[in-house]
C-alpha cells in the first residue's frame, strides 16, 4: 500500500482556480496560466557553481487565475494558504520588502519592472498539485505561473521564445533570492519556463544555455519519493554550502568551479589539485562534490544520448553518495528512500532538488513502481518515520 500523488489535469487545475478567483474577488478571471514543478535526474547543487543539471518538468503544476489592475495593487490568494487576502502595493516593493509565500509573487512582479517592463498591479488566485517544501519546486512553479501571466496581460512577449523565457527566468531567479531571501540557483525557473515536453533539459549553467534532449527511458520508469521529511532553504544552509563554493573558487582564482573542471585535463585532475590548495576539509569535501557532480551530469547525458540506462543508473547512486557524504545535505529519510528503493530493484536513486528533507527519485523497471513504493513505505513503517507518498511523471511541458 502507498498513496500517489496525482497530477490535476489541466482543465481541473484551470477549474479549481477559477473558483477560487471568482469566489474570492467576486468576478471572472482574465485568464489561467500554469507553470511546473521539475525533478531532477542529476546535477545537483551545480548551478550556482556554473555547472550542469539535467531536469525535466513533471505533471505536477501550479495554477494561477489571474486580472490585471488599473493600479500598482496587489490581491493575493492561494488555495495553499491561510484561507486569507494578502494585499500590498507594487509601488512600494524592495528587495526583501514582502514575507511568506507573497514575495514569490510580488518578487517576479517587482523583478519585471526592475527589468525596465511595465507591469501592473493584479488580483491573482493560485491553486496547485505540486507537492510544498518537497524538493519539486512548488517555489518555481508559482513563480513561474505568475511570470507567464503577467508577461500575457502586460504583453510583454517574453513567453513567446527561449531567450525570452531565460529572461522571464532570471527575474523569477530574483524573485526567489533577493525577496524570499532563498538563495537557489536558476535550474528550477529554468525547467519550469524552458523544459520541452517528451524532453529532459540538459541546462548549462555557465552561460545560460540548454540543450533538449529527448527523455524515453524504454524498459524503466521514474518515481518520485516525497519523504516529507521538512526542508527550509531560507534557513542558511543552503546559503552557507553556496558561500563555501564561492570562497573555494575566490582561492583558486576562479569565476566559478565550473571553469576550474574545464581548465584542468580530467576531473581526477581538477579535485587533486583544487584538494592540494584548500586547507579546510568541509571545504575540499564541498569542492570535491561539485567538481565531481558536474562530471557525472555530463557523463549521464552521454548515457541518456546512447539509451545507457545501466549506467545513467549508477551514475545517479554516485550522485547521492556524494551529497551524502561530501556535501551533506541528505537526512535520515533521504538515505532511506533511496536504499529501500534499491534494494527494492531501481537501478538509480538519489536525493533531488536542494536537500535537507524533500524529495529522491528513482529509475525502476517498468511495471514495478508499485512494487517499489511499496517497500520504501516498509522502510519507512518500520524505522518508525512518516510515511512517504509518491508521484510519476514523464517529461512534461512548460509555463504556459
Ligand atoms: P519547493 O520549491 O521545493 O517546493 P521551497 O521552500 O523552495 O520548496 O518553496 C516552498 C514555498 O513556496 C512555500 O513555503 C510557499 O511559500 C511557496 N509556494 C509554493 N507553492 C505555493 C502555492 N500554491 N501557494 C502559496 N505559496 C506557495
Ligand atoms: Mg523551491
Amino acid at each position: 500500500m502507498f498513496t500517489l500523488v496525482p497530477a490535476w489535469s489541466s482543465q481541473e487545475g484551470a477549474t479549481r482556480v477559477r473558483e477560487l478567483f471568482a469566489a474570492m474577488f467576486g468576478t471572472q478571471p482574465r485568464g489561467v496560466w500554469s507553470a511546473p514543478g521539475r525533478v531532477n535526474l542529476i546535477g545537483e547543487h551545480t548551478d550556482y557553481n556554473g555547472g550542469l543539471c539535467l531536469p525535466i518538468a513533471l505533471d505536477h503544476r501550479c495554477y494561477v487565475a489571474l486580472t490585471p489592475r488599473e493600479d500598482t495593487r496587489v490581491r493575493l490568494v492561494s488555495a495553499q494558504g491561510d484561507g486569507a487576502i494578502w494585499e500590498g502595493d507594487l509601488a512600494e516593493a524592495t528587495a526583501g520588502s514582502v514575507e511568506g509565500w507573497a514575495a514569490y509573487v510580488v518578487g517576479v512582479a517587482w523583478a519585471l519592472r526592475e527589468a525596465g517592463h511595465d507591469v501592473p498591479g493584479f488580483d491573482g488566485a493560485v491553486d496547485s498539485c505540486v507537492p510544498f517544501g518537497a524538493g519539486l519546486s512548488s517555489s518555481a512553479s508559482i513563480e513561474a505561473a505568475f511570470a507567464v501571466a503577467l508577461d500575457d496581460v502586460a504583453r510583454l512577449g517574453l513567453a513567446d521564445d527561449d531567450a525570452g523565457r531565460s529572461a522571464l527566468a532570471a527575474a523569477c531567479v530574483r524573485a526567489e533570492n533577493e525577496m524570499a531571501g532563498a538563495a537557489t540557483g536558476g535550474m528550477d525557473q529554468a525547467a519550469s519556463l524552458r523544459a520541452r515536453e517528451g524532453y529532459a533539459l540538459a541546462l548549462d549553467c555557465l552561460d545560460g544555455s540548454v540543450h533538449h534532449e529527448p527523455f524515453d527511458p524504454a524498459g524503466y520508469e521514474l518515481l518520485v519519493v516525497d519523504t516529507r521529511a521538512p526542508h527550509a532553504l531560507n534557513d542558511g544552509q543552503y546559503a552557507s554550502r553556496r558561500a563555501a563554493c564561492e570562497a573555494a573558487a575566490a582561492v583558486l582564482e576562479v569565476a566559478t568551479l565550473r571553469e576550474w573542471l574545464d581548465s584542468s585535463a580530467d576531473v581526477e585532475t581538477a579535485v587533486a589539485s583544487a584538494l592540494s590548495r584548500l586547507s579546510e576539509d568541509t571545504t575540499r569535501r564541498r569542492v570535491r562534490h561539485v567538481l565531481t557532480e558536474i562530471d557525472r551530469t555530463r557523463a549521464a547525458f552521454t548515457a541518456m544520448q546512447a539509451g545507457d540506462w545501466g549506467t545513467f543508473g549508477l551514475l545517479m547512486d554516485a550522485s547521492h553518495a556524494s551529497l551524502r557524504d561530501d556535501y551533506e545535505v541528505t537526512v535520515r529519510e533521504l538515505d532511506l528512500a533511496v536504499e529501500a528503493a534499491r534494494a527494492a530493484g531501481a537501478i538509480g536513486a538519489r536525493m533531488t532538488g536542494g536537500g535537507f528533507g524533500g524529495s529522491a527519485v528513482a529509475l525502476v523497471p517498468s511495471g514495478t513502481t508499485a512494487a517499489v513504493a511499496t517497500a520504501v513505505v516498509g522502510a519507512f513503517t518500520a524505522a518508525g518515520l512518516r510515511e512517504p507518498v509518491f508521484l510519476t511523471s514523464r517529461a512534461a511541458g512548460s509555463a504556459g
